[in-house]
């Protein structure tokens, strides 16, 4: 018999399995991917420290830790309904219905869309499908390009488009209006911007992206951003420019970009045509938590972890016997903090389906794991949403307001 179905094979569902696995339960990971390492496919970036972060080498790396250890990993399988019967829950899938007493939901994040007038053209696509065209395909996604939105994501992956040898013309910002909300403020985006002032460029530019820190500041440099733009190794960031609408017949040729001034607002009679042949819409991230939303957990809205994130502990349980969660699912971060949490994801299963007297030295592993998700997310140099520690703690202090009594007895049961 089955203990524990994972539903999603990227970082957090993969190490939340090893940590069951090593502990002697039987756990099928399930994903609709067609392979293991969900998101980590595509990432490759240099860290602050000179380190190369390669996601295809580490999910290779946890894909052969969870074989080792006897995890059954079924992909191209999508789970579209999950509910408990008696003590099981049932988990249903493209390929049939499995059952286990414990679920550990790590399904992700999607991007929000912005609609642009012309975005069904051929040669526009989400930021994040170029990201795995370009890395996880290894297709040339064009040869000229424009981004249109400009966040963290965004500049992730322009270094990886780079770093492909892929031009990218310029990044410049949606045109502001209900469907773009913040990222069409010119003001908003350079604030979320500076959560990763440290991995601009140049120091010229790190200094100066420090001292934007204050508001003051912040609106003068806006208003004497450069009309050209700032050179991010060889593209334009154009925080003053809006994307209008894009181009073309059969397929991509251009984008219409018109100047706005610091709030946002087009200056009339400013556009001009930018030639591209493919564009990419930055939209940001939020999480992907239908599945535990189905499953009747209740939700709570933290724009700090990315909008509305199912309640759960430190210990990454929600309020339903036997669901747990990690990752992206519960508020936007990157591969290492999504490893950590599945980590302690997986103990604080077995510690339930163990106890502690089967599996000794679980309780510590968990304290521990608790502990390095924090250390973890101390030392990120890639951080979604600059204000993630105080959504973090908004979550915690919700659950200890909501379920006072299991927060106090895993208090107790961590640090005792
Ligand atoms: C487009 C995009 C690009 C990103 N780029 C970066 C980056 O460059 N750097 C960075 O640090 N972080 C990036 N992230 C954040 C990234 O999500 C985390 O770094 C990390 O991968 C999160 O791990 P996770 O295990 O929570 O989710 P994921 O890695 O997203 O894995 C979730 C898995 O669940 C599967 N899944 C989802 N729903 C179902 C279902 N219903 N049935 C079956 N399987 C399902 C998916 O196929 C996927 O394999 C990106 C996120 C996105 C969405």
């Amino acid at each position: 018999m089955r203990d524990v179905i994972v539903i999603g094979a990227g970082p957090a569902g993969l190490a939340g399995a090893i940590a069951c696995a090593g502990y002697g339960l039987k756990v099928t990971v399930v994903d609709e991917f067609l392979k293991p390492g969900g998101r980590l496919l595509g990432q490759l970036h240099e860290e602050p420290s000179g380190k190369w972060w390669n996601g295809i080498k580490e999910s290779h790396r946890l894909h052969r830790e969870a074989e080792n250890l006897m995890v059954e990993i079924r992909c191209g399988a999508s789970v579209y309904n999950l509910e408990k019967n008696d003590d099981m829950w049932n988990v249903h899938t493209s390929m049939g219905t499995l059952e286990a007493p414990y679920v550990l939901v790590a399904t992700g994040a999607a991007e929000y869309p912005i609609p642009i007038p012309g975005w069904t053209l051929p040669g526009v696509m989400s930021i994040g499908a170029a990201q795995v065209m370009t890395n996880v395909h290894r297709v040339q996604v064009g040869k000229k390009g424009i981004i249109i939105g400009a966040n963290i994501l965004a500049f992730a992956i322009l270094n990886e488009l780079q770093i492909a040898g892929i031009h990218v013309d310029r990044v410049v910002l949606p045109e502001k209006n209900e469907l773009s909300q913040k990222a069409g403020e010119p003001e908003e985006v350079m604030k979320s911007l500076l959560g990763a002032a440290h991995l601009a460029p140049s120091p010229l530019l790190r200094a100066g992206s420090r001292l934007m820190k204050n508001g003051n500041l912040r609106r003068i440099g806006l208003n004497f951003y450069p009309k050209k733009g700032m050179n991010v190794n060889g593209t334009s960031l154009q925080l003053r420019k809006a994307a209008l609408e894009i181009l073309g017949n059969d397929k991509v040729e251009g984008v219409r970009i018109a100047d706005i001034d610091s709030s946002g607002n087009i200056v009339p009679g400013s556009d001009s045509i930018y030639d591209a042949d493919f564009v990419c819409i930055a939209g940001g991230l939020y999480p992907l938590a239908e599945l535990v939303a189905v499953a009747g957990c209740p939700f709570e809205y933290v724009p700090e972890l990315g909008g509305h994130v199912p309640l759960h502990s430190d210990k990454m349980e929600t309020p339903l016997p036997g669901l747990f969660v990690a990752g992206n699912i519960t508020g936007i971060e990157s591969g290492k903090i999504a490893i950590a949490q599945g980590t302690t994801a997986g103990y604080s299963i077995v510690l339930q389906a163990n106890g502690r007297k089967e599996s000794p030295g679980v309780n510590q592993m968990l304290q521990d794991a608790i502990q390095n998700v924090k250390t973890v997310r101390n030392q990120a140099s890639i951080q979604f949403n600059p204000d993630i520690k105080r959504g973090r703690e908004k979550m915690s202090q919700l659950w200890e307001e909501k379920y006072p009594e299991t927060y106090r007895a895993n208090t107790q049961k961590t640090t005792g």
